[in-house]
């Protein structure tokens, strides 16, 4: 006993002020990786991983194993490999928090002061689609570019308006599949085509449309909006959530208050809160 206080006194009286900050810097990074974990399959990967590995330690330790402990031991620099494979779209999600953290957004002024005429045309325009059970699907980006969906798609460059996303997004219009992308206040590509969510949420239920909103709100900060042919609902993702509101409700004042804000994660509900009106 006195032997392990002993120890304890010694590793405390070794600990300078760079170790605090060192351990507080390790701790930093862990605790903002978890959040950003929080509640995507990614989470269950990792939970699987510890188990898999405290299971294995503890068996191979109580039991004797040593083949089992050899092999744990030295699966540990592959792990370093696959971690980076295994999380490539978290990791590149908290790169690009990084970028925004150090205000690269601020300086590039991306969301743009048409941001206010932007946000109003759209929701009037989800408003009348969803009264017409118009299938649409509007991505709103900020901070991370989108370029990369936006070649893939069909160029435009026109001012958002309304009466613009109702003609695009007509049953009768080539531009009526895939995702219209608006960057500063102007339409800039249309029949975009976002990547799908796997993680789980109450856009799983409702079809690809809105799997495709969720995605690309989980792999950037953009705002998607996916209006429901079918229901005739709005529903709004960011960060990853997804709220739905019933067909008849405007959008604007939610649209606004995410458009405002360069932090989306922060200021969406947490998924246990979701709200899902339809
Ligand atoms: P709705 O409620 O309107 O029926 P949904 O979520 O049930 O929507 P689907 O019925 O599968 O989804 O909608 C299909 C439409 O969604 C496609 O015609 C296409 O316009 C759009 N869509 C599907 N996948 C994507 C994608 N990856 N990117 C962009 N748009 C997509
Ligand atoms: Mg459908």
């Amino acid at each position: 006993m006195a032997e392990a206080l002993g120890t304890l006194i010694g590793i405390a009286g070794s600990i300078d002020l760079r170790s605090v900050v060192d351990i507080l810097l390790v701790a930093l990074v862990l605790y903002s990786l978890l959040l950003l974990l929080r509640g995507t399959t990614a989470m269950s990967l990792l939970r699987a991983i510890v188990v898999v590995y405290v299971a294995g330690f503890a068996l191979s330790y109580v039991l004797q194993l040593t083949m089992v402990g050899w092999l744990l031991r030295n699966s540990f620099p592959a792990m370093l490999v696959a971690i980076p494979i295994l999380f490539q779209p978290e990791l590149r999600r908290v790169l690009e928090q990084v970028g925004r953290g150090f205000g690269i957004s601020r300086l590039t002024g991306r969301n743009g002061l048409d941001g206010s005429a932007a946000v109003d045309a759209v929701a009037r325009a989800c408003l009348t689609l969803g009264q017409r059970h118009v299938g649409a699907l509007i991505v709103l980006e900020r901070a991370t570019g989108l370029q990369e969906y936006v070649d893939q798609g069909f160029l435009i460059d026109a001012v958002v308006s309304p009466e613009l996303l109702l003609a695009l997004f007509a049953t009768s219009s080539p531009f009526h599949d895939g995702a219209v992308v608006i960057r500063r206040g102007r339409i800039v590509a249309a029949r975009c085509v976002m990547p799908l969510s796997d993680n789980p949420g109450p856009h799983v239920a409702l079809g690809t449309r809105h799997r495709a909103a969720a995605g690309i709100s989980e792999q950037t900060d953009a705002i998607a909006i996916a209006v429901s042919e079918e229901r005739g609902s709005t529903s709004l993702a960011v960060g990853g959530r997804m709220v739905t509101f019933p067909p008849g409700e405007n959008i604007r004042s939610v649209l606004a208050h995410h458009f405002a804000s360069r932090e989306p994660a922060a200021e969406t509900p947490a998924p246990e809160e979701e709200l899902t009106r339809v």
